[in-house]
Order: C-alpha cells, then structure tokens, then sequence
C-alpha cells in the first residue's frame, strides 16, 4: 500500500489495517531510490505474505538493505530473521536492545509473560537474529535518498529506537513509543517504565515531523508534530499522565 512517495505499508495486523498476520505491528517499507529499508518485521508468523506486499508494491526483496527494528518486542522483531535471510538486509537496533534480539532473550523482551498472558500462541518462539547495526540516539546514516537519525526514547521498552527519516517530507517512525493523539503504550512488564518516559519524553520537541508513524493503529501524513507536543504536554503535570494506554485498552499490541 504506497503512503508517499517515500513509504509503502507491507505489513500490518489487526493492531492496523488487516494486511498481514493478525500480530504484526505496522510494517513499512523506504523507497530511498538504490537503497531499500524495512521499519520493523512484524511477528514472524507469516513472513511470505510480507515479502509479497514488497514484491507487489513493483520492489525487489534483494534491495532492501536495512531492517530498522524501533523495539524488541515479538510483533516487531519475531520476523527479523526470516527477512533477513530472504533479502541479506543488515538489523539495525538500539545497543540496548540488540543482545536481546542476538540472543532471542524471551525474558528480556517480556515474550514469555506476553505467550503466558494468551497475546501469543502457546508454541511461540522468537527466533535470535544476529545484529549489524547497534544504535546510539543521534546516529545518523543514509537509505539511498533518505537521511535517517536514530532517536532513543526508552519508556515502552528499555531500549526503543525512533526514527527520524528526511524524504519528501518529515516523517517519524515511533514504534509504540508514541502514538497518534500523543498516546503512550506504558506496559506492566519488564523494560517499561513510566520514568523513563518521563526523563525523555522532552525528545520529541521541536522535531517538526510532517508524518508520524507508529507501529500500530493511526498513521498521519501531515501535522505529525502537534501528536507529540501533545505527548510533551500530557507530562507536565504531577498527576499520572492521562495519555497512557496498555495492551488491555484501546490498543492489543506488545
Ligand atoms: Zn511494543
């Protein structure tokens, strides 16, 4: 599904628009010109139907040169190995995450508490893919045309990654670190923390993102920014921020 000249949607489940496995997260494709990137891989339960969305959209799955996974959580990393294998791209994740990944760590990335909980079928796995790529907030690198900075927002999970591309507009590709009307995703497992929301939730000012993109539910393609000045808002108060959703309210995602 082509969202701008930059940005075709590949994946996405019943968190989105129905185009894939009913677990994947939002799975979008950059149309850098020479260079392809995936922004996240989905669950892993039904990679074949991504691979064809790729092909369908007129790419080659050979040109897709980067994974950019934005958290490890299984909807959006449990398909990283099989797309790595089916295109030679390179994972790109934050450091703090990547030994996760590596690893296929089910604690760590709170898989098991999430299969216990019934959001994952009872023969889950994640598999372990290996990294290329460890992020640091502020790195930058190219895909093809696009510049891309990496932007680290821990809150959701220890070590979420958000992705400021530059095309033909500004687009911020959140994860579910940041949702559209400013939502944060606060989860009651390992990783998420409503401090460190609270200490980093200052990154998403003055962004002037034109298109947020998150990993789930709503996309925007113009005035992405007044979502996250929403969310620095929501955090100057006192009181519990009145922003927050978990995977038993209006969004079913890990
Ligand atoms: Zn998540």
């Amino acid at each position: 599904m082509k969202l701008t000249e930059d940005v075709h949607l590949v994946g996405s489940g019943s968190a989105g628009v129905g185009l894939t496995h009913e677990l994947d997260c939002h799975v979008y494709l950059l149309d850098g010109g020479e260079e392809l990137a995936l922004v996240d891989a989905g669950a892993g339960l039904d990679v074949d139907d991504i691979l064809r969305n790729v092909e369908a959209e007129g790419f080659r799955p050979q040109d897709v040169r980067y994974i950019l996974i934005t958290h490890a959580h299984g909807d959006h990393i449990g398909g990283a190995a099989a797309l790595k294998e089916a295109t030679g791209a390179r994972v790109a994740i934050s450091e703090v995450e990547a030994p996760f990944l590596r690893e296929g760590d089910e604690e760590a990335t709170a898989l098991a508490q999430a299969r216990e909980d019934g959001y994952y079928p009872p023969n889950y796995r994640l598999r372990p893919c290996p990294v290329d790529m460890e992020l640091k907030h502020g790195d930058e690198f190219e895909v093809g045309k696009l510049r891309v900075r990496g932007i680290h927002l821990p809150g959701h999970s220890k070590g979420s990654m958000l992705y400021l591309v530059d095309g033909e507009r500004r687009y911020l590709f959140s994860g579910d670190a940041i949702f559209f009307g400013g939502v944060i995703s606060l989860l009651n497992c390992v990783g998420s923390s409503l401090e460190d929301y609270r200490e980093n939730i200052w990154k998403l000012k003055g962004l002037n993102v034109d298109a947020l993109m998150p990993g789930h539910l709503n996309f925007c393609l113009s005035g992405g920014q007044r979502h996250l000045d929403a969310a620095v808002e929501a955090f100057k108060g006192i009181g519990v921020p009145t922003n927050l959703i978990g995977r038993h309210g209006l969004i079913m995602s890990q």
